[in-house]
């Protein structure tokens, strides 16, 4: 639209059930699948073991173990739940069965310290938590009990626990929250974002009509993480589309690779690092790989010179980008068809009814296509806020529901969108998301810095990686591997420092604001200034 310019989706819209009907984004998702023409299908498949669920049984253990929730935990709606567990064919079960039952699901990063968990579960404040044998000391006490996924008391739970009970049916509205995942968003600590079953519901629909009419079962294998939101909406948008999901518990380029010989893999779902380890791999070592049909890549950035090295190396696979935000549920941009996947360094086109703008984040314009600003959208899956951060919330989403998303970005005459830069302050390791705040204030608490700011560093394998600038105190002798080790003791392994610069100050506004773009042009003097 050239007198607005906004950018509405060239996507057919999506249909959602009325809004007042009550309805959970897991039973939506299991209507969906019953309308599949193999409705009994293999719905989860453990890639190490080789152990299938079918649809009807992921039905009965989903059944099984909300009714044991239910009658027996007595968990009951708008609770928290907070997940702390590595991918596993149990997590899907978990969610369905939660979700079904209005309890809000929160899943935590596995590998995340005892620090950050307690942040969390201060922003959730869960009745209760699910973990594994390996997790569990990680949790703070909470008021209810911990129940471990890989423990005996699980299995029954979901096999003959409650089979004898009935489930007491549970409205669940489709603007209650659903799920609360944590975001740093464009600036500042790690926030609980709210998504509501209808944000998710809204998702879901999106992939489930890009997806429609493909004749052949899909088979996709996840090296994506159930916690992310990327691995969180396609664990809906999967059962949805009657998929059978190959789930890695962990990430292994090798055997990832047996996993598609093996299961007959169709399509993946990956970050960006393991497109590169893809690009890498000897082919010689003997995969079939004659199954594999499509790579989604997301979450983070897809350099050009990768996309080649894939192309070259699988010409027949199509590599699909995907845009998104967790505080937009998922996708805002993808490639949905072959030809849309050529567009090379592209992230698709708006996806089914959003709306987008390229906003001067000097002027507070919308810019016409081709020309360069922070990416704005706006539609149904956009969450609701950030948990008890009204603050953080109105920076984010305007009074007119447009999400700012902090990305700097152009969308070109054809509505394929861009994302150029970054604006926001996120440093994302293979997908991860490290906030430089965070690290900065675990710098500034060392007694021999005086000052210290962290920006991202490129890397090719990681995309990026944290980097500090120190200023020292006066007599100190501190060195580069005394502060990398520093922060090491402290932080998740995704989070550490791994380059360290020594300078006289930390440049800063008037306002006392890091100028972060000052310091990427000392390291990266060949960047443009925006
Ligand atoms: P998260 O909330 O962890 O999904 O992080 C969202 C941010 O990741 C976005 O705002 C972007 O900065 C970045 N991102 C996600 N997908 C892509 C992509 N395909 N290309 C470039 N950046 C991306």
């Amino acid at each position: 639209n050239s007198t607005t310019n906004t950018f509405h989706s060239l996507r057919p819209p999506i249909h959602l059930p009325p809004e007042d009907l009550p309805l959970s984004v897991a039973e939506y998702a299991l209507s969906l699948q019953s309308k599949s023409s193999r409705p009994d299908a293999t719905a989860l498949i453990n890639a190490a073991s080789g152990q299938r669920v079918s649809y009807p049984e992921f039905l009965r253990q989903t059944k099984t173990l909300a009714s044991y929730l239910q009658n027996v935990t007595k968990l009951s709606k708008n609770e928290v739940a907070f997940v702390l567990c590595p991918n596993s064919v149990k997590v899907p079960v978990l969610y369905f069965a939660l979700l079904s039952l209005g309890v809000v699901v929160s899943p935590g990063n596995p590998v995340s310290t005892d620090a950050d968990i307690s942040h969390q579960i201060g922003l959730c404040k869960p009745a209760i938590a699910f973990a594994t044998s390996a997790t569990a000391h990680k949790l703070p006490r909470l008021k209810h009990k911990t129940i471990l996924l890989d423990s005996p008391e699980f299995n029954e739970m979901t096999t003959s626990g409650g089979a004898k009970t009935e489930l007491v049916k549970v409205e669940v509205s489709q603007s209650d929250v659903a799920a609360i995942l944590y975001s740093s968003g464009t600036t500042g600590r790690v926030k609980g974002v709210m998504l509501t079953h209808r944000n998710l519901m809204a998702v879901v629909s999106g992939s489930y009509w890009a997806r429609q009419g493909r004749e052949s079962p899909t088979v996709e294998i996840f090296t994506i993480p159930f916690f992310h939101v990327y691995g969180f909406f396609y664990s809906f948008k999967a059962v949805a589309l009657c998929e059978s999901v190959v789930v890695m518990e962990r990430f292994d380029v090798r055997k990832m690779l047996r996993a598609v010989d093996d299961f007959r893999v169709t399509d993946m779902a990956v970050a960006p690092p393991v497109v590169v380890a893809m690009t890498k791999i000897d082919l010689a070592e003997g995969y079939n790989l004659e199954s594999l049909e499509s790579v989604a890549s997301g979450g983070a950035p897809l350099g050009k010179d990768v996309i080649a090295a894939f192309k070259a190396k699988f010409p027949r696979v199509c590599l699909w980008q995907g845009y998104g935000l967790t505080e937009s549920s998922g996708a805002v941009s993808r490639s949905e068809n072959p030809d849309e996947s050529l567009r090379w360094g592209s992230v698709g086109k708006v996806t089914a009814s959003y709306e987008a703008k390229v906003v001067d984040p000097d002027t507070g314009n919308a810019l016409p296509p081709g020309k360069r600003g922070e990416l704005w959208v706006r539609g149904p899956a956009i969450m609701k806020g950030y948990v008890s951060d009204p603050k953080a919330t109105s920076a984010t989403l305007d009074s007119n529901g447009w999400l700012r998303t902090g990305d700097l970005c152009y969308i070109d005459e054809d509505g394929f969108v861009f994302v150029v830069d970054r604006l926001k302050e996120l440093i994302k390791y293979k997908g991860y998301q490290v906030a430089p705040a965070e690290l900065e204030q675990l710098l500034q608490s060392h007694p021999e810095i005086a000052d210290a700011a962290v920006i991202p560093y490129p890397d090719e394998e990681a995309g990026q990686v944290p980097m500090a600038f120190v200023v020292k105190q006066p007599q100190s002798s501190i060195r580069e591997d005394d502060i990398i080790n520093f922060v090491a003791k402290q932080v998740a392994p995704y989070k550490k420092v791994r380059r360290v610069s020594f300078v006289q100050s930390i440049p800063k506004s008037p306002a006392g604001k890091i100028l972060r773009k000052d310091l990427r042009k000392m390291v990266l003097p060949g960047l443009s200034s925006r």
